[in-house]
């Protein structure tokens, strides 16, 4: 549905997925098995927002007393930050924020829960003091780098396509490391991370050589669709443990969820949304 000012009348508690375009997003099919596992009586839907009715958008939500609060996305992950109050100081860090919500004193405030959903699957691990490896300088990267900071990994090798966004990330987190262009070879890590959209449908294969990581090396891809990626195919035909994308996506979207309806979602049924997602 695309938005219109006059606003929403369902009368029951209700978040969005807003972006543009947004027909593609799976934020309603997550959130949508969770309020339903869970018997809540709400809802949880994508909106098409278009930049020029960013304003208009959170002006009708402020008034209305039935929203929770929105996750976002592209193109508005920078632009509602001026929307928003920014508690955690995510403008300074990450740069970019994925929801919006209400506060218990009722402010609107912004948050991104993406660095959390990113660091979710590989908690179990312990990475601190040892070397990383990050493809990509975009908005993911971003909250990775974050996450990779907060984790107190070794130094990180960003490999991008302009290694000089790369090198400002790394200062940016205040990261020990380097940045190098796509063609350098891979260090030794004990994680390597897909940040870039490299891998993804529709975008060039991601052409790496796994040879120099060792056997208890971690390889994490963001990219969901293909959900086996080249890059983790490789990985598990080397042995080596791997976390796909859809484990972050659903991560992120369990804090958002949480935020949002005050319950934790039903986390022991993700093999089921698994394969709804991937269906
Ligand atoms: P972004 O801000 O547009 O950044 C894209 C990155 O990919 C940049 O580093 C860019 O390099 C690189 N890139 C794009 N096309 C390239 C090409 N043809 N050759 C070389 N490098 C290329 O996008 P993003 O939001 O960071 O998303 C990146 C990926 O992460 C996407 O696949 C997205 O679906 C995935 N993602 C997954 C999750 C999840 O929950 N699993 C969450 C967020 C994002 P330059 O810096 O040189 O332009």
């Amino acid at each position: 549905m695309t938005f219109h000012a006059s606003g929403h009348a369902s009368g029951r508690p209700y978040a969005e997925v807003i972006g543009d375009p947004i027909a593609h997003s799976k934020s309603p099919l997550i959130h949508g098995f969770w309020i339903n596992a869970l018997g809540l009586d709400a809802d949880y839907r994508a909106t098409r927002v278009v930049s020029d009715d960013l304003p208009a958008y959170f002006a009708s939500r402020r008034a209305d007393p039935h929203w929770r609060g929105c996750n976002v996305t592209i193109p508005h992950k920078l632009a509602a930050l001026d929307h928003v109050e920014d508690r955690g100081d995510v403008r300074a860090t990450i740069g970019a924020i994925n929801l919006a919500m209400r506060a218990p004193d009722g402010a609107l405030i912004g948050a991104n829960t993406d660095a959390g959903g990113f660091y979710a699957p590989i908690a179990g691990f312990d990475f601190a003091d040892r070397p990383a490896v990050v493809i990509g300088a975009g908005g993911a990267a971003r909250a990775v780098l974050f996450a990779l900071a907060k984790m107190e990994v070794g130094p990180v090798t960003i490999l991008n396509r302009s290694p000089l966004k790369g090198a400002a990330l790394l200062s940016a987190f205040r990261l020990k490391g380097r940045a190098l262009p796509l063609s350098a070879p891979v260090p030794p890590a004990a994680l390597l991370v897909n940040a870039s959209a490299l891998g993804m449908a529709g975008h060039p294969p991601l052409d790496l050589d796994l040879s120099t990581l060792p056997d208890d090396a971690v390889v994490y891809d963001l990219v969901y669709a293909p959900l086996e990626t080249d890059l983790l195919a490789q990985a598990n035909d080397r042995g080596l443990e791997t976390v796909d994308g859809l484990e972050m996506l659903v991560g992120q979207a369990a804090l958002a969820f949480e935020l949002l309806f005050g319950m934790e979602p039903p986390r022991e049924r993700d093999d089921e949304l698994r394969e709804l997602l991937t269906a």
